[in-house]
């Protein structure tokens, strides 16, 4: 079949772009990519070949395999997993389907063009940018693969400059087989020499080495390394090799296996780096960047599994969009079982990433059953409450990282408020807000209550739009003047949980621009009653009068204790919706 020729997706070209012209320092990480698509291919085929056993499917020896041919300046890296159809190479190749990708690219250009390394370095680490990030060390890059259980295999081949070629062959073997053309320069550089087995071991060794499949590679002699830890099986663990003699004798390799295939969470504590840790996350999550918390849960007893879970450290783009997909990924005695698995994670904690591996679960589980499984509920109910408590854990050992961590999920958090009524307090305990006590700081309800002052009976707050905004409302005035802290409460969600947390500590949660407020004592009272009466009677006349042109608009006109400075302000009865709320519904088309 002829040779067709295809245009990148315009998102795609312009990320292209960006890796052609290597704006990320960290070149290396080209390979961890790569192994990390591997990897999946290798989970997704076991997971297949599970469920349907007329695939097809040859599944004996899954593996990754990497190739340097100095000579010719390539590097192949080789899985005998699922492959791609044509269509799924065009479709996942040639197009970028990330939700948020437009917006994320539009940050990249004005940083790139403002020539800030750093946030344009931040941003591709955030955003992962995958089998593109090839494209930083090689000028050309060639995929062959074949889809299991299909004939046909497919050849794609690109410089990554806007177009790229499409064959059909014949002879593919199993699985995707992606080869770098790599740059000139790098090779000659030592430091960028990928096709040293020296520098490829060293990359496998520090990003890839819990993948639980093996990466094999031929070396010369495999007793040379002396590092890899443990030999995945007896085939490449040819032990006998320890004569130096065949040193020499380069071309046939033997095939080393480079990783030491041991899961992380099954491990302790105390045998793995945080390095490590950080790796697994960013092959799980698909982030360049190092996560802000590892958490580990090992249960133990009649249903034992393992839990390790990552708060990242940022929020990504599609966080709030509809389809985000929530969830950690779900082992079964260390098989994969599936990405996303939304049953043990609640909504509100969407962002969390992980790998839950359950000992005594069927590998035939679907999704369906898993929503209603005991065990599943429980880890669920275990693992949400421990990330509660971590974060809360952070808020008091970790103050930077809290901040940051609230920053970028506060918002998401929240929500929680108003769905898991048995964690209510654990998540207002984990919550911080925005308050007139500090420009700066924000403050736990806990610290709140504690600075509250004698005679107070509730907790304030006002919400709206901006910071700004509701200081500048009448409503603040008393509260400034009397010195009384107010929460400033400006994250829409903020609007809907108020309504629904009836107190904290016993103390009720009062909107300051609702219904009465009552900020006297009883002797500025008795003073201020006797004071009110007077002023009532001399401004009888002028609030009946606005009382009766201002009818269409407002209930009642009253004179106020509440104000300072400004001449009127605008009151909502206790149980009126907030204008802030009004739009927030109006939004919704109610
Ligand atoms: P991501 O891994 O974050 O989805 P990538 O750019 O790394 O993004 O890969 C894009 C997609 O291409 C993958 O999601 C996968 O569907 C497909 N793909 C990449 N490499 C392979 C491979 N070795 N085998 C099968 N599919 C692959
Ligand atoms: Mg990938």
């Amino acid at each position: 079949m002829a040779t067709e020729t295809f245009e990148f997706q315009v998102e795609a070209r312009q990320l292209l772009q960006m890796m052609i012209h290597s704006i990320y320092s960290n070149k290396d990480v080209f390979l961890r990519e790569l192994i990390s698509n591997a990897s999946d291919a290798l989970d997704k085929l076991r997971l297949e070949a599970l469920r349907d056993d007329t695939l097809g499917a040859d599944v004996s020896d899954l593996h990754i395999g990497i190739e340097a041919d100095k000579d010719a300046r390539t590097l192949t890296v080789r899985d005998n997993g699922v492959g791609m159809s044509h269509d799924e190479v065009v479709q996942l190749i040639g197009t970028i389907a990330k939700s948020g990708t437009a917006k994320f690219l539009q940050e990249l250009k004005a940083a790139k063009d403002a020539g800030d390394t750093t946030a344009t370095e931040g941003l591709i680490g955030q955003f992962g940018v995958g089998f593109y990030s090839s494209f930083m060390v090689a000028d050309e890059v060639t995929l062959v693969t074949r889809r299991a259980g299909e004939s046909q295999g497919t050849r794609w081949a690109s410089t990554g400059e806007g177009t790229y070629t499409i064959e059909t062959v014949d002879d593919a073997p199993q699985g995707t087989a992606v080869t770098l053309r790599l740059k000139p320069e790098d090779t000659e550089d030592q430091l960028f020499d990928y096709t040293s087995p020296w520098k490829i071991k060293e990359i496998v060794k520090r990003y890839s080495d819990f993948i639980t499949w093996p990466i094999r590679m031929a070396t010369e002699a495999a007793a040379d390394s002396g590092d890899a830890s443990e030999d995945g099986d007896s085939e490449d663990g040819d032990s006998e090799n320890g004569g130096s003699g065949d040193r020499e004798a380069a071309a046939p390799g033997r095939p080393e296996t480079l990783n030491s295939m041991k899961a992380l969470w099954a491990r302790s504590r105390d045998e793995v780096s945080d390095e490590e840790y950080h790796e697994l996350y960013k092959h799980i999550s698909h982030d360049w960047t190092d996560p802000l918390e590892t958490i580990r849960l090992q249960a133990e007893g009649t249903f034992e599994y393992q839990a390790l879970l990552f708060l990242p450290s940022h929020a990504p783009q599609d966080l709030f969009m509809q389809g985000y997909k929530r969830g950690v990924q779900l082992y079964v005695k260390r098989v994969f079982i599936m990405d996303d698995c939304e049953a043990l994670m609640p909504d509100y904690l969407r962002f969390v990433k992980g790998v839950v591996d359950a000992q005594d679960l069927s590998l035939n589980v679907s999704r369906e059953i898993l929503q209603q499984d005991r065990q599943i509920q429980l880890m669920h109910r275990r693992l949400t409450k421990k990330v509660l408590s971590t974060v809360k854990d952070m808020m008091s050992g970790a103050p930077d990282r809290y901040a940051t961590f609230w920053r970028e999920f506060g918002r998401v958090l929240k929500e929680g408020l108003l769905s898991d009524f048995e964690n209510r307090d654990a998540i207002l305990a984990a919550s911080s807000f925005a308050s007139t006590h500090d420009k700066d700081e924000p403050t736990t309800l806990r610290q709140y209550v504690e600075r509250m002052k004698d005679g107070q009976k509730h907790i304030y707050y006002m919400t709206g739009e901006t910071r700004q905004a509701i200081e500048n409302s009448p409503h603040m005035e008393a509260f400034r003047a009397k010195g009384i802290e107010v929460l400033l409460l400006t994250d829409p969600v903020d609007e809907v949980w108020v309504g629904t947390v009836p107190d904290f500590d016993g103390k009720e949660l009062h909107s300051i621009a609702k219904g009465e407020v009552d900020l006297e004592t009883e002797e500025e009272k008795k003073e201020a009653d006797t004071q009110r009466e007077k002023q009532q009677e001399e401004f009888a006349g002028l609030l009946t009068w606005m009382t009766d042109k201002l009818s269409e608009n407002v209930k009642e006109v009253r004179l106020s204790t509440r104000l300072t400075v400004s001449p009127a302000c605008i009151v909502s009865d206790t149980h009126d919706v907030t204008p802030a709320l009004e739009n927030i519904y109006r939004a919704m088309g109610q």
